[in-house]
Parts: C-alpha cells; structure tokens; sequence
C-alpha cells in the first residue's frame, strides 16, 4: 500500500506516524507552509486523512481533495469533520471508539475527585510549605453525591458505572431514555441540573449540543453544584461559565477541555474550585497506541475493500 498517499492533518502519536509510514506514503499537512504549497504539490495524490480533534477534515479541505475516500479520525468525537459533505461525496468515516472509553471515564472520575477534596489545591498546600502552619480546611464528601449525566452513550455510560461504585445515584439526560438501565431519566437538561449535585457532560458535539449548557443550566446547577466537562469546549458557553463561577453562582467545575484550545480562559487561573486539564481524556500510551491500531486498521480494510471496523458514514 506504499503508493496511497495519505494525509496527517497534525502531529497526534510518535506511533501512529510511524505505522503511517511503514504502510503508506505519509503526508504531513504541518510540515507545509504556506499551505498552498501542500495544495499545489500534493492534493491530486491523497486518497485518505487522519485527523484529530485539533483538525479533522472540513468542507474546504475535503473539497481540496479530489481524490478523497476515506476520513479516519484518531478520536471518537466527529466534531472536526463536516460528515454531510462526506456523505454527499461518498467519502467513508471511521473514529475510535470504545477503546478510549475506560480512559475518559477515568478522567472525569479523577475531576470529580479532586474538585470535591480539593486534590489540586492540597498538593499546592503541602508543597508551598503550608500544613506546618496549620491543617488543611474541610472539603466535601464525594460518595454519595447525585451525579447528573448528559449523554448516556459509551462513555457516560462508563462514567455511571464508576460512579454507582461510590455509591452515587445516578440521573442522566440523553435524547432517548435508555430502559436498560435503571439511572433516572431527565427529558431536559434542566430538570437533571435541578436535581444533581454534579452535572457530567459527555455528549457528542453536533449543532444541537453547541452550548448546552448555558446560563439557565448553570444556574440551575447552583452555587452548591459542580460542573464536569469531559465531551467538548462548546459544549459549554464558556464566559458564562466563568462569571458563574468568579460570582459564586456556581459551586466548583472540573474541565478537560475548553471553547478555544489550547486558549483557557485567564480568570479560572486564580479559582481554587476549579480544576484544569490539558485535553488529554484518552492521552494514556496504551489507549493512544490503541486508537492508532484502529485508525491503521480501518485503512487497510478500506484499501483492501473490506468491511470497516468501525463505520460512521
Ligand atoms: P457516544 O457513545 O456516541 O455517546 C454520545 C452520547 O451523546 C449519546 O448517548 C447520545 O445519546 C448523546 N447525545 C447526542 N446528541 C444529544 C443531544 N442533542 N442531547 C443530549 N444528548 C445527546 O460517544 P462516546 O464514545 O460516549 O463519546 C462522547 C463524546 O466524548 C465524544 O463525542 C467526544 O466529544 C467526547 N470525548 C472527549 C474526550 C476527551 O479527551 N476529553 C475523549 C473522547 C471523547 P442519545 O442518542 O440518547 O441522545
């Protein structure tokens, strides 16, 4: 398969460039600047892209490319990637899916965590040479809290099975109830708000999702409640969130990811009850090399016309 051109659309694992290059003929879009140079050279070539959540493939790139087949992402979310245009053009789509799940799962257990017993701000405290000087205030006890989760899918799915662990009653809101389960169900966003103590977002990103959690959720949350992010930056209307929280009208938030990464709001520095990651839900090495293998997979099955392992369009 040496001669497939295929396209990374930016740097994402060592390993999955590697295994790129050992089967195809890798193409690096960041390698390229300007980047009409990478158009006037290559955009006859590529028969596939691998993006990611920084650059997936957008209507302009996928009509750069005429010779387009397949989009596989290196990520579950298909936010970055203008599926309409794809399916207009017969372009197949993969994600990675599933293998990422226990990851970001773990993840948003680890912000519940260390928002509610202040992980962050206690290793700040021991290393800044406080604790001689006196014991670390109180926090809140975690077990036993109502968690709220929107999007029951893969992962908000993992999420409440942790959580179930510690003794959490569990609530959710999708757009289908699921009767499988025996979580409570919310028809809307803000009656599961009113009635948890941490609300989780792990819903995909689409039109529908994009800020979701607004003002009226936030305040329905409270100055008691926290706010999990693990799904996307717009799915939350950012300077919202931050003047809740610089007021007091909202309780604590723990974010993995943010409205203009890698741009985080400067405010939310200051605040103690809040914790912040890089996006980096999935980055463990083994889910990485994982996602990889899928990516790599689906490639190959589409080259050598076989069923794709996991098809989106
Ligand atoms: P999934 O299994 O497809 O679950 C997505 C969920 O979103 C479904 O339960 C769906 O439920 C719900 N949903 C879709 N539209 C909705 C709407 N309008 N209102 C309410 N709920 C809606 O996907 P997954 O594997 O769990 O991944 C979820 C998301 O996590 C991804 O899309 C991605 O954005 C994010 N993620 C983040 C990281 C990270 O590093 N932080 C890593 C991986 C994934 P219904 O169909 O019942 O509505």
């Amino acid at each position: 398969m040496d001669s497939i051109t295929v396209l990374m659309t930016s740097p994402m694992s060592d390993y999955l460039e590697k295994q790129l290059k050992d089967r195809f003929n890798l193409v690096k879009l960041w390698a390229y600047s300007p980047k009409t140079d990478f158009f006037k050279h290559n955009s006859h070539s590529i028969r596939a892209v691998v993006g990611n959540t920084k650059i997936g493939a957008d209507a302009e790139l996928i009509d750069s490319l005429p010779e387009l087949e397949i989009v596989s992402s290196y990520s579950v979310g298909l936010d970055k990637i203008d599926l309409r245009k794809c399916q207009e053009k017969g372009i197949r789509v993969t994600n990675t899916p599933d293998v990422l799940t226990d990851d970001v799962a773990d993840v948003a257990m680890g912000l519940m965590l260390a928002v509610t017993r202040r992980v962050c701000e206690c290793d700040r405290f021991v290393r800044r040479g406080l604790w001689p000087k006196g014991d670390f205030r109180l926090t809140n006890k975690f077990s036993g809290m109502q968690v709220g989760i929107v999007g029951l899918g893969r992962i908000g799915s993992a999420i409440a099975k942790r959580a179930e662990a510690f003794g959490c009653p569990i609530s959710y809101y999708s757009r289908s109830e699921k009767p499988e389960t025996n979580y409570k169900y919310f028809s809307n966003i803000i009656d599961l708000a009113v009635n948890c103590q941490i609300l989780v977002v792990a819903c995909a990103l689409t039109e529908e999702t994009h800020h979701i959690v607004n003002r009226e959720v936030i305040d329905a949350l409270g100055p008691e409640g926290i706010l999990i992010n693990i799904g996307r930056g717009s799915h939350v209307d950012e300077p919202e969130l931050v003047s809740a929280l610089l007021e007091g009208r909202l309780g604590g938030a723990g974010l993995d990811v943010y409205e203009n990464e890698p741009e985080v709001p400067e405010q939310l520095f200051g605040l103690e009850n809040v914790v912040l990651m890089p996006h980096v839900g999935s980055d463990t090495v083994e889910t990485t090399d994982a996602m990889a293998d899928l990516v790599i997979k689906n490639l190959e099955a589409h080259f050598l016309k076989k069923p794709l392992l996991t098809p989106v369009v």
